[in-house]
């Protein structure tokens, strides 16, 4: 009988690995480590910057953009959005997410509490899930940890994120504590429900908890003791980027770092800025993802290898040069800083596919570059260059 869709054998338990990771090589004097992260939509060299497609898109890219021109090997899309329109069960019956985009890549989708608690009103918080009101139309819905991986799993995502409740900066210890207990009781029902989905699902899917705790290191702390008892295949360190001063960012995943189980991928959520990356990396940060690239390709602000450039600046207007000469996109190859200018002072969308284009680029560029010293035992002096051309080149 013909069957749409082939059926993959043997049928996999929860109990093994959904996703595998291949360490191949660790900076001896940081954290840093390369490997691969094997995944049922492809390999994926590790560490890796993650573009952002919130509505299963990066906006002003197309997929074959991506896949074949930047060569992107995974994306993120939001579970927050792609719940509310169109709708996990619209994307089932397409097909899945990967179908439905058209993307031959791996997915990690978020739980979306993150954007629960940042863009919609009307929140109400027990220890079952949230009550939240969409930001498109006012209606009221619910995301319990067990609904937020139903959705995720009818998305057909690589990598599913558990619902977390995400503290904004600063909170009280006792609050950041309370949160943080809710945060665990959700990741433990997450958790139980995803083992029992998996006994009837054929593909597969990894799960990873997210450490939360707000800036308290004894918090961040037993936040990644207990996840790491759920033995999952990765685990996230989430809360960061939330108006806290950088130093304080990296403190947090250096309280954890030991914790986590080396074996596995680690992965920093909503960062970072570019000079900021190597600085997760040298933490033992092996996933990384932010909507810096595109988000301020859009607003006139492209990433260099020299800095910054900000394409409104007069100082542009009769420029023959491209953004960077030492990048490899199609933007830098065909384009100048007069031209793209233009574009964006007219308000011309081939201005935002052609910045965001760019702007990916560099993000993966530097992310090439630190595997690339890892591999040859330059990390260290590659985050020293860094870290003394950050303060006047971004
Ligand atoms: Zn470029």
């Amino acid at each position: 009988m013909f069957r749409a869709y082939p059926i993959l054998l043997p049928r996999l338990q929860s109990n093994l690995p959904q996703i595998a990771f291949e360490i191949l090589a660790e900076c001896p004097t940081t954290r840093a480590r390369t490997g691969l992260l094997h995944t049922p939509h492809g390999t994926i060299e590790t560490p890796v910057f993650m573009p952002v497609g919130t509505q299963a898109t990066v906006k002003g890219l197309s997929q074959r953009d991506l896949a074949e021109d930047l060569g992107v090997k995974i994306l993120l899309a939001n579970t927050y959005h792609l719940f509310l329109r169109p709708g996990p069960e619209t994307i089932r019956g397409l097909g899945g997410l990967h179908r439905f985009m058209s993307w031959p890549n791996a997915i990690l989708t978020d739980s979306g509490g993150y954007q629960v608690f940042s863009l919609s009103g009307l929140r109400k918080i027990t220890d079952r899930g949230v009550v939240f009101q969409s930001h498109l139309d006012g209606s009221l819905h619910t995301f319990t940890p067990e609904s937020t991986v139903d959705a995720q799993l009818a998305f057909g995502s690589d990598i599913i994120m558990v619902l977390d409740d995400c503290p904004e900066y600063p909170v009280s210890h006792e609050y950041a504590r309370e949160s943080l207990e809710r945060t665990l009781r959700w990741a433990r029902l997450a958790h139980g429900h995803y083992c029992r989905r998996l006994a009837d699902i054929p593909t597969r899917h990894a799960l990873f908890p997210i450490v939360q705790g707000s800036m308290f290191p004894d918090l961040r702390r037993r936040s990644a003791e207990a996840l790491t008892a759920l033995e999952t295949d990765g685990y996230a360190i989430g809360g960061l980027s939330v108006g806290e001063p950088r130093p304080l960012s990296m403190e947090m995943v250096e309280a954890t770092e030991d914790i986590l189980p080396r074996n596995r991928p680690r992965y920093a959520m909503g960062v970072g800025m570019p000079h900021e990356l190597a600085e997760y990396v040298a933490r033992g940060i092996d996933m990384m993802d932010c909507v810096l690239p595109s988000r301020n390709a859009r607003n006139g602000c492209l990433f260099t290898s020299q800095g910054r450039v900000v394409i409104k600046h007069a100082r542009y207007k009769d420029d023959p040069q491209p953004i960077d000469e030492n990048c490899p996109c199609y933007t830098c190859a065909a384009y100048s800083r007069a031209y793209l200018r233009h574009l964006f002072l007219a308000g011309e969308i081939l201005y935002a596919a052609l910045a965001t284009r760019h702007n990916v680029q560099r993000y993966l560029d530097i992310m090439r570059e630190i595997r690339q010293a890892i591999r040859s035992g330059s990390f260290p002096d590659y985050l020293r260059t860094v870290r003394s051309t950050s303060e006047d080149a971004e």
